[in-house]
Protein backbone atom coordinates (compact mmCIF):
# COMPACT_ATOMS: atom_id res chain seq x y z
CA UNK A 1 0.00 0.00 0.00
CA UNK A 2 1.32 3.33 -0.73
CA UNK A 3 1.89 5.80 1.96
CA UNK A 4 0.40 8.98 2.14
CA UNK A 5 2.80 11.82 2.03
CA UNK A 6 0.34 14.78 3.57
CA UNK A 7 0.55 15.14 6.87
CA UNK A 8 4.04 14.46 6.89
CA UNK A 9 6.38 17.25 8.77
CA UNK A 10 9.24 19.01 6.50
CA UNK A 11 11.52 16.61 8.86
CA UNK A 12 9.83 13.56 7.65
CA UNK A 13 9.61 14.55 4.17
CA UNK A 14 13.38 15.41 4.34
CA UNK A 15 13.79 11.48 5.10
CA UNK A 16 12.09 10.20 2.40
CA UNK A 17 13.70 12.84 -0.52
CA UNK A 18 17.13 11.23 1.46
CA UNK A 19 16.04 7.25 0.54
CA UNK A 20 14.91 8.77 -2.92
CA UNK A 21 18.06 10.36 -3.73
CA UNK A 22 16.39 13.37 -4.50
CA UNK A 23 17.91 16.98 -3.41
CA UNK A 24 17.42 17.86 0.47
CA UNK A 25 15.69 21.07 -0.58
CA UNK A 26 13.23 19.21 -2.83
CA UNK A 27 11.26 18.33 1.18
CA UNK A 28 10.61 22.20 0.88
CA UNK A 29 9.43 22.02 -2.70
CA UNK A 30 6.99 18.61 -1.45
CA UNK A 31 6.10 20.68 1.71
CA UNK A 32 4.68 24.16 -0.56
CA UNK A 33 2.85 21.65 -2.65
CA UNK A 34 0.80 20.06 0.02
CA UNK A 35 -0.06 22.56 1.76
CA UNK A 36 0.24 25.95 0.72
CA UNK A 37 -0.58 25.06 -2.73
CA UNK A 38 -3.28 22.51 -1.61
CA UNK A 39 -2.02 20.10 -4.86
CA UNK A 40 -4.13 16.84 -5.11
CA UNK A 41 -1.38 14.28 -7.06
CA UNK A 42 2.01 13.69 -7.36
CA UNK A 43 2.54 15.01 -10.80
CA UNK A 44 1.21 18.68 -9.97
CA UNK A 45 4.40 19.09 -8.29
CA UNK A 46 6.19 20.34 -11.20
CA UNK A 47 9.60 21.59 -9.87
CA UNK A 48 10.48 18.05 -8.73
CA UNK A 49 12.30 16.32 -11.39
CA UNK A 50 10.68 13.63 -13.75
CA UNK A 51 12.57 10.63 -12.02
CA UNK A 52 11.43 12.13 -8.65
CA UNK A 53 8.00 11.82 -9.13
CA UNK A 54 8.11 8.75 -10.74
CA UNK A 55 9.73 7.33 -7.92
CA UNK A 56 7.34 9.11 -5.86
CA UNK A 57 4.63 7.67 -7.01
CA UNK A 58 5.87 4.28 -6.90
CA UNK A 59 5.70 4.19 -3.25
CA UNK A 60 3.81 7.32 -2.35
CA UNK A 61 0.57 9.32 -2.86
CA UNK A 62 -0.64 12.71 -1.58
CA UNK A 63 -3.51 10.91 0.75
CA UNK A 64 -6.18 14.12 0.25
CA UNK A 65 -9.96 12.43 0.67
CA UNK A 66 -12.93 14.29 -0.20
CA UNK A 67 -15.91 14.15 1.78
CA UNK A 68 -18.51 11.88 1.64
CA UNK A 69 -21.48 13.37 2.51
CA UNK A 70 -22.27 17.47 3.34
CA UNK A 71 -25.16 18.84 5.53
CA UNK A 72 -25.72 22.41 5.03
CA UNK A 73 -27.34 23.98 8.10
CA UNK A 74 -30.49 27.16 7.64
CA UNK A 75 -27.69 29.55 9.57
CA UNK A 76 -24.93 28.58 6.82
CA UNK A 77 -22.80 26.05 9.06
CA UNK A 78 -22.22 22.89 7.45
CA UNK A 79 -21.42 19.44 8.73
CA UNK A 80 -18.71 17.55 6.88
CA UNK A 81 -18.67 13.53 7.05
CA UNK A 82 -14.97 12.10 6.14
CA UNK A 83 -14.34 8.52 5.53
CA UNK A 84 -11.65 6.91 7.59
CA UNK A 85 -12.53 3.59 6.21
CA UNK A 86 -13.73 0.19 7.40
CA UNK A 87 -16.93 1.66 7.55
CA UNK A 88 -15.63 4.53 10.36
CA UNK A 89 -16.44 8.07 10.16
CA UNK A 90 -15.70 11.55 11.23
CA UNK A 91 -17.45 14.41 11.31
CA UNK A 92 -15.84 18.29 10.80
CA UNK A 93 -17.83 21.56 11.05
CA UNK A 94 -17.32 24.47 9.62
CA UNK A 95 -19.30 27.88 11.28
CA UNK A 96 -19.17 31.01 8.95
CA UNK A 97 -19.31 34.26 11.48
CA UNK A 98 -19.01 37.81 10.06
CA UNK A 99 -15.35 37.84 9.65
CA UNK A 100 -14.23 34.50 10.28
CA UNK A 101 -14.59 31.13 8.94
CA UNK A 102 -13.98 28.57 11.95
CA UNK A 103 -13.36 23.91 11.41
CA UNK A 104 -14.07 22.35 13.92
CA UNK A 105 -12.02 18.80 13.29
CA UNK A 106 -12.41 15.69 15.02
CA UNK A 107 -9.16 14.41 16.64
CA UNK A 108 -9.99 10.57 17.18
CA UNK A 109 -12.65 8.02 15.74
CA UNK A 110 -15.31 7.80 18.55
CA UNK A 111 -13.67 8.54 21.36
CA UNK A 112 -13.08 6.32 24.96
CA UNK A 113 -13.67 9.12 27.60
CA UNK A 114 -17.39 7.93 28.07
CA UNK A 115 -18.43 11.34 28.93
CA UNK A 116 -22.50 10.53 29.53
CA UNK A 117 -23.84 14.28 27.58
CA UNK A 118 -21.82 13.21 24.50
CA UNK A 119 -23.02 11.09 21.30
CA UNK A 120 -19.32 10.76 20.45
CA UNK A 121 -18.47 8.93 23.73
CA UNK A 122 -21.73 6.66 23.19
CA UNK A 123 -20.00 5.12 19.80
CA UNK A 124 -16.49 4.15 21.75
CA UNK A 125 -13.33 4.35 20.44
CA UNK A 126 -12.86 3.12 17.24
CA UNK A 127 -9.57 4.39 16.12
CA UNK A 128 -6.82 7.39 16.03
CA UNK A 129 -6.47 9.63 13.63
CA UNK A 130 -3.39 10.71 11.75
CA UNK A 131 -1.46 13.98 11.51
CA UNK A 132 -3.07 13.90 7.69
CA UNK A 133 -6.68 12.57 8.38
CA UNK A 134 -6.82 16.04 11.49
CA UNK A 135 -5.14 18.13 8.45
CA UNK A 136 -7.25 16.77 5.45
CA UNK A 137 -10.50 18.30 7.43
CA UNK A 138 -9.53 21.71 6.87
CA UNK A 139 -7.47 21.14 3.48
CA UNK A 140 -10.31 18.94 1.84
CA UNK A 141 -13.84 20.96 2.62
CA UNK A 142 -15.42 23.68 0.51
CA UNK A 143 -14.17 26.68 2.26
CA UNK A 144 -10.17 25.48 2.36
CA UNK A 145 -7.98 28.38 1.80
CA UNK A 146 -10.56 30.77 3.38
CA UNK A 147 -10.39 29.30 6.94
CA UNK A 148 -9.21 31.93 9.77
CA UNK A 149 -9.80 29.68 12.94
CA UNK A 150 -9.19 26.28 13.94
CA UNK A 151 -10.53 24.26 16.83
CA UNK A 152 -10.45 21.38 18.11
CA UNK A 153 -13.52 20.41 19.44
CA UNK A 154 -14.80 17.47 17.53
CA UNK A 155 -14.80 13.82 18.00
CA UNK A 156 -12.11 12.43 20.42
CA UNK A 157 -10.04 13.57 23.19
CA UNK A 158 -7.18 15.77 21.57
CA UNK A 159 -4.27 14.75 24.24
CA UNK A 160 -5.46 11.12 23.70
CA UNK A 161 -3.94 11.10 20.26
CA UNK A 162 -0.97 13.83 21.14
CA UNK A 163 1.72 12.67 18.97
CA UNK A 164 -0.67 13.42 15.94
CA UNK A 165 -1.94 15.80 17.43
CA UNK A 166 1.09 18.12 18.01
CA UNK A 167 2.06 17.04 14.72
CA UNK A 168 -0.72 18.70 12.89
CA UNK A 169 -0.29 21.66 14.94
CA UNK A 170 3.19 21.53 14.22
CA UNK A 171 1.89 21.65 9.96
CA UNK A 172 -0.54 24.06 10.54
CA UNK A 173 1.89 26.91 11.90
CA UNK A 174 5.22 26.06 10.41
CA UNK A 175 6.21 28.18 7.50
CA UNK A 176 6.93 25.80 5.15
CA UNK A 177 2.86 24.34 6.16
CA UNK A 178 0.07 26.56 6.39
CA UNK A 179 1.99 29.34 7.87
CA UNK A 180 -1.30 29.66 10.64
CA UNK A 181 -0.81 32.36 13.79
CA UNK A 182 -1.31 29.66 16.81
CA UNK A 183 -3.16 32.35 18.18
CA UNK A 184 -6.08 31.27 15.91
CA UNK A 185 -6.07 27.30 16.90
CA UNK A 186 -7.50 26.06 20.15
CA UNK A 187 -7.25 22.59 21.51
CA UNK A 188 -9.95 21.94 23.52
CA UNK A 189 -9.61 18.83 26.50
CA UNK A 190 -11.57 17.18 29.18
CA UNK A 191 -8.45 17.43 31.21
CA UNK A 192 -5.76 14.91 30.81
CA UNK A 193 -3.31 16.20 32.54
CA UNK A 194 0.51 15.15 31.20
CA UNK A 195 -0.86 15.38 27.63
CA UNK A 196 -1.52 19.25 28.43
CA UNK A 197 1.51 19.69 30.37
CA UNK A 198 3.58 18.83 26.91
CA UNK A 199 0.76 20.74 24.52
CA UNK A 200 1.55 23.30 27.20
CA UNK A 201 5.42 23.15 26.46
CA UNK A 202 5.33 22.36 22.79
CA UNK A 203 2.41 24.49 21.20
CA UNK A 204 1.29 28.37 21.47
CA UNK A 205 -2.14 27.38 20.32
CA UNK A 206 -4.97 28.10 22.83
CA UNK A 207 -6.39 26.02 25.47
CA UNK A 208 -10.18 24.91 26.47
CA UNK A 209 -11.03 22.78 29.02
CA UNK A 210 -14.00 21.02 29.11
CA UNK A 211 -15.49 21.72 33.07
CA UNK A 212 -18.97 21.36 33.46
CA UNK A 213 -19.08 21.29 37.17
CA UNK A 214 -17.32 21.97 39.76
CA UNK A 215 -18.36 19.34 42.09
CA UNK A 216 -15.99 16.13 42.50
CA UNK A 217 -18.86 13.68 42.89
CA UNK A 218 -21.22 15.52 39.81
CA UNK A 219 -18.31 16.11 37.69
CA UNK A 220 -17.36 12.25 37.70
CA UNK A 221 -20.95 11.63 36.95
CA UNK A 222 -20.91 13.40 34.18
CA UNK A 223 -16.96 12.86 32.95
CA UNK A 224 -15.68 9.58 34.46
CA UNK A 225 -12.23 10.68 33.80
CA UNK A 226 -12.78 13.26 36.56
CA UNK A 227 -11.78 10.01 38.98
CA UNK A 228 -8.02 10.10 36.82
CA UNK A 229 -7.56 13.84 36.93
CA UNK A 230 -9.70 15.98 39.52
CA UNK A 231 -10.44 19.57 37.93
CA UNK A 232 -8.98 21.40 40.82
CA UNK A 233 -5.73 19.64 39.58
CA UNK A 234 -6.38 20.27 36.55
CA UNK A 235 -6.79 24.37 37.30
CA UNK A 236 -3.89 23.91 39.81
CA UNK A 237 -1.65 22.97 36.95
CA UNK A 238 -3.07 25.99 34.33
CA UNK A 239 -2.35 28.56 37.44
CA UNK A 240 1.37 27.39 36.82
CA UNK A 241 1.22 28.76 32.96
CA UNK A 242 0.65 32.78 31.99
CA UNK A 243 -2.58 33.27 29.85
CA UNK A 244 -2.69 36.68 30.83
CA UNK A 245 -0.61 37.81 27.67
CA UNK A 246 -1.47 36.72 23.99
CA UNK A 247 -2.42 32.88 24.93
CA UNK A 248 -5.91 32.22 26.37
CA UNK A 249 -7.65 29.47 28.50
CA UNK A 250 -11.23 28.81 28.29
CA UNK A 251 -13.53 26.50 30.22
CA UNK A 252 -16.37 24.96 28.12
CA UNK A 253 -19.56 24.69 30.17
CA UNK A 254 -22.22 22.48 29.00
CA UNK A 255 -25.43 24.10 31.67
CA UNK A 256 -27.56 20.91 32.55
CA UNK A 257 -31.45 21.90 34.03
CA UNK A 258 -31.30 21.23 37.91
CA UNK A 259 -27.93 19.93 37.52
CA UNK A 260 -24.92 22.58 37.69
CA UNK A 261 -27.02 25.34 37.02
CA UNK A 262 -27.37 26.50 40.35
CA UNK A 263 -26.08 29.17 42.78
CA UNK A 264 -23.79 27.14 44.40
CA UNK A 265 -22.28 26.69 41.36
CA UNK A 266 -21.90 29.75 40.66
CA UNK A 267 -20.22 30.16 44.23
CA UNK A 268 -17.87 27.38 43.57
CA UNK A 269 -17.02 28.39 40.04
CA UNK A 270 -16.32 31.54 41.11
CA UNK A 271 -13.73 30.08 43.55
CA UNK A 272 -12.28 27.38 41.49
CA UNK A 273 -11.39 30.31 39.08
CA UNK A 274 -10.74 32.77 41.53
CA UNK A 275 -7.78 35.31 40.23
CA UNK A 276 -7.18 32.96 37.24
CA UNK A 277 -7.40 34.91 33.83
CA UNK A 278 -9.87 33.13 31.60
CA UNK A 279 -13.56 32.49 30.08
CA UNK A 280 -16.40 30.87 31.21
CA UNK A 281 -18.21 29.60 27.64
CA UNK A 282 -21.48 28.65 28.75
CA UNK A 283 -23.31 26.26 25.79
CA UNK A 284 -26.74 24.76 25.93
CA UNK A 285 -27.61 21.13 26.14
CA UNK A 286 -29.06 19.91 23.13
CA UNK A 287 -30.99 16.37 24.58
CA UNK A 288 -29.50 13.06 22.61
CA UNK A 289 -30.81 10.26 22.71
CA UNK A 290 -30.72 7.66 25.87
CA UNK A 291 -29.62 10.45 28.05
CA UNK A 292 -31.60 12.18 30.98
CA UNK A 293 -29.80 15.07 30.76
CA UNK A 294 -31.73 18.35 29.73
CA UNK A 295 -30.62 21.34 28.75
CA UNK A 296 -31.40 24.74 31.01
CA UNK A 297 -34.13 27.39 30.38
CA UNK A 298 -33.00 30.42 28.37
CA UNK A 299 -33.66 32.87 31.40
CA UNK A 300 -32.05 30.35 33.58
CA UNK A 301 -28.78 30.58 31.43
CA UNK A 302 -28.93 34.36 31.31
CA UNK A 303 -29.07 34.77 34.89
CA UNK A 304 -26.04 32.05 35.52
CA UNK A 305 -23.75 33.75 33.17
CA UNK A 306 -24.76 37.27 34.72
CA UNK A 307 -23.77 35.63 38.48
CA UNK A 308 -20.65 34.30 36.94
CA UNK A 309 -19.28 37.95 35.32
CA UNK A 310 -21.08 39.74 38.82
CA UNK A 311 -18.37 37.44 40.33
CA UNK A 312 -15.45 38.55 38.15
CA UNK A 313 -15.89 35.52 35.89
CA UNK A 314 -15.71 36.55 32.13
CA UNK A 315 -18.39 34.49 30.81
CA UNK A 316 -19.98 34.54 27.35
CA UNK A 317 -22.88 32.11 26.17
CA UNK A 318 -21.85 30.42 22.91
CA UNK A 319 -24.19 30.88 20.31
CA UNK A 320 -26.04 27.37 19.20
CA UNK A 321 -25.09 26.62 15.40
CA UNK A 322 -26.59 24.16 13.18
CA UNK A 323 -29.15 22.54 15.24
CA UNK A 324 -31.10 21.68 12.19
CA UNK A 325 -28.15 19.23 10.77
CA UNK A 326 -26.88 17.32 13.67
CA UNK A 327 -24.32 19.90 14.13
CA UNK A 328 -23.97 18.46 17.95
CA UNK A 329 -20.93 16.11 17.43
CA UNK A 330 -21.26 12.52 16.66
CA UNK A 331 -25.17 12.58 15.89
CA UNK A 332 -24.44 12.38 12.00
CA UNK A 333 -21.82 10.14 12.12
CA UNK A 334 -23.60 8.14 14.44
CA UNK A 335 -26.85 8.05 11.99
CA UNK A 336 -23.89 6.90 9.20
CA UNK A 337 -23.11 4.11 11.43
CA UNK A 338 -26.42 2.30 11.96
CA UNK A 339 -27.85 3.38 8.31
S1 LIG B 1 -17.03 14.99 25.29
FE1 LIG B 1 -15.09 14.74 24.22
S2 LIG B 1 -13.86 13.48 25.64
FE2 LIG B 1 -15.99 13.27 26.31
S3 LIG B 1 -16.74 11.41 25.27
FE3 LIG B 1 -17.25 13.19 23.96
S4 LIG B 1 -15.57 13.35 22.51
FE4 LIG B 1 -14.87 12.07 24.22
Amino acid sequence: MKQPLFGLTLEELAAIARSLDMPAFSARQMAGWLYARRVGSIDEMTNLSKKARFLLNEQYEPGISQPVKVQVSADGTKKYLFSTGSGKFVETAMIPEEERITVCVSSQVGCKMGCLFCMTGKQGFQGQLTAGEILNQVRSIEEAGRVTNIVYMGMGEPFDNLPEVLKSLEILSAPWGYAMSPRRITVSTIGIIPGMITFLEQSEAHLAVSLHSPFDEERKMLMPVQVAYPVTEVVREIRKWDFSRQRRVSFEYIVFRNLNDTDRHVRELARLLNGLSCRINLIRFHPIPGTPLKGTDDHTLQQFKDKLNERGILTTIRASRGQDIYAACGLLSTKELSS
